[in-house]
């Protein structure tokens, strides 16, 4: 028997928690951007080539690695087709107020994505409209709907989350972008990353002006495996293994086996990789329990086989990363109705916290709301139009965004429901060297920050509940998505100031 996690990322490197003390950031911005602006730290002059190389050479030889993805066996052989993952040459200034603001909320979150997931009707009704137009959340509610007739009871629950956020410059606030309860990979590259810096640092710290402990370290791979850890020791039986559901090809494995590496050495736990095909063509459910995880796009549900591997998780005593309920929770759209006036109140009895939250959510709503579509058609480069999918790519802006809404309204369908709007966030920009493929280009540059939750529950009884590490992603000011396993973000760290 077994317990399941769903990771999707990339690579590698030790972690290691440090205060960080504070920097000036060597080029200061224009007086009004002070305080709220993310900053390279500065490059000397003729510097550039030469901690270019050392930082490749860096994360060649510690695992900063993705495969890639010109080598047809890069996705499924570890070990060939290796190439350093794309990062940010140097860390960036992040002002500490918004730090402690995106830690204050990582156990808000996770309490709330718990208290939202036991609420069946909630869910049901929230996605029923949604449900009619996208098959992919349908499968998803039907599952839910089956385990609600079973009276499936989840005592021991495990969430792995990222709450990712970005800077409004218009009002200086730090907004959500979305909260994630699968699909939140990139533990093991966030804190190579941070080593990666720190080293470059420690090498020429006279030249660069900073110390190597103010790079803010990263927990993110010892937290998730300990929250692992933790709850495989909740389901008592020693000879469980920790199942990780995977792709067909992981060009992110590297990232995925930090968690792997670390659950073994210091816990002597188990895990196995498998997919969902080979989980529904294997898997049996026996009284003792079975093994968890879960595919997040369409893609990964390819046949029918897919869709009755997912049940027979779902079905089994095995602690699921993220259950059924977990996964419906970290839609889009469940996003845009919690951000709806009085729904927080209905899982949040603190006031304060409740307007703690709120204060992070930016605009959010849903396309039965014609004046807001009508608004988006007006001026889309206002908003971003997304669907009910994960991991990157798939969101709608600008001309095409336009067209969509134009269309979809003339159809006057129910197929609206398949989307949410969102107020688009600007954050401000400032130039920075992005390394990719072995070559670097200077761009101006802004950045979202994740921070990683772990949230373990038996019962009554919260065993954790904490904020665990950063993800700092960097792009170039003029894309419109982000993600690093999707092309367009550079994995980079912080310095507080
Ligand atoms: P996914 O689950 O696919 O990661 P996101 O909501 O995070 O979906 O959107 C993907 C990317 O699109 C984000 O990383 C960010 O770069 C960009 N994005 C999403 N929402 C907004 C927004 N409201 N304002 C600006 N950029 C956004
Ligand atoms: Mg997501
Ligand atoms: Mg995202």
């Amino acid at each position: 028997s077994s317990l399941t996690t769903t990771t999707t990322a990339a690579a590698p490197a030790r972690c290691a928690v440090v205060g960080s003390s504070i920097i000036a950031a060597p080029e200061a911005a224009p007086l009004e951007d002070r305080g709220r602006r993310s900053e390279q730290l500065a490059v000397p002059t003729g510097m550039v080539d030469e901690l270019v190389e050392e930082a490749l050479v860096w994360c060649s030889q510690h695992g900063l690695i993705v495969g890639d993805r010109n080598h047809p066996r890069s996705g499924k052989a570890p070990g060939v087709g290796l190439l350093h993952a794309p990062f940010s040459l140097l860390p960036v200034s992040f002002p500490r107020f918004y730090w402690d603001q995106a830690l204050e909320l990582a156990p808000l979150f996770n309490e709330l994505v718990d208290r939202v997931s036991l609420d069946v009707e909630f869910l049901q009704q929230t996605l029923a409209r949604t449900k009619l137009v996208d098959l992919f959340t349908k499968r998803l509610l039907d599952i839910h709907s089956e385990m609600v007739e079973l009276n499936k009871k989840e005592e021991i629950r495990l969430g792995l989350t990222r709450s990712d956020y970005m800077v409004d410059r218009a009002t200086d606030l730090l907004l959500q972008v979305e909260l994630n309860t699968i699909s939140t990979s990139s533990n093991g590259l966030a804190c190579g990353v941070s080593e990666l810096h720190r080293n470059l640092i420690r090498m020429h710290e006279k030249e660069l002006g900073l110390d190597q402990a103010s790079v803010v370290g990263n927990r993110a791979i010892t937290q998730h495996a300990e929250a692992l850890a933790r709850a495989w020791a909740e389901y008592k039986n020693p000879s469980a293994v920790v199942l990780v559901v995977v792709q067909q090809e992981e060009r992110y494995m590297y990232d995925q086996y930090w968690i792997t590496v670390a659950l073994k050495e210091r816990y002597g736990v188990r895990t196995i990789r498998k997919t969902l095909a080979a989980i529904e063509a294997e898997g049996k459910l026996r009284s003792d329990g079975t093994l968890m995880v879960a595919g997040y796009s369409p893609n990964d549900y390819p046949s029918e086989a897919e869709w009755r591997a997912r049940t027979l998780i779902e079905r089994s005593s095995a602690i699921k990363c993220p259950s059924i309920s977990y996964h419906l929770v970290g839609t889009k759209k469940v996003q845009q109705e919690l951000a709806k006036e009085n729904v927080l109140e209905r899982f949040l009895n603190n006031k304060g916290d409740i307007e703690k939250v709120r204060k992070c959510f930016a605009g959010l709503w849903s396309l039965e709301n014609d004046s807001i579509v009508v608004s988006a058609i007006e001026s889309p480069e206002s908003f971003v139009l997304k669907p009910q999918r994960e991991g990157g790519g798939n969101n709608i802006y600008g001309d095409n965004l336009r067209e969509t809404l134009v269309r979809l309204r003339k159809d006057g369908g129910d197929e609206l429901a398949a989307y949410i709007l969102m107020q688009r966030i600007f954050p401000p920009a400032s130039p920075c060297y992005l390394v990719r493929e072995g070559t670097y280009a200077k761009e101006n540059a802004v950045s979202e920050f994740g921070i990683f939750g772990a949230y373990l529950r038996n019962k009554d009884k919260v065993i954790i509940n904490d904020q665990c590490g950063y993800l700092m992603r960097t792009k170039a000011a003029t894309l419109n998505e982000g993600g690093v396993v999707t092309g367009y973000a550079f994995l980079n760290s912080i310095f507080l100031t």
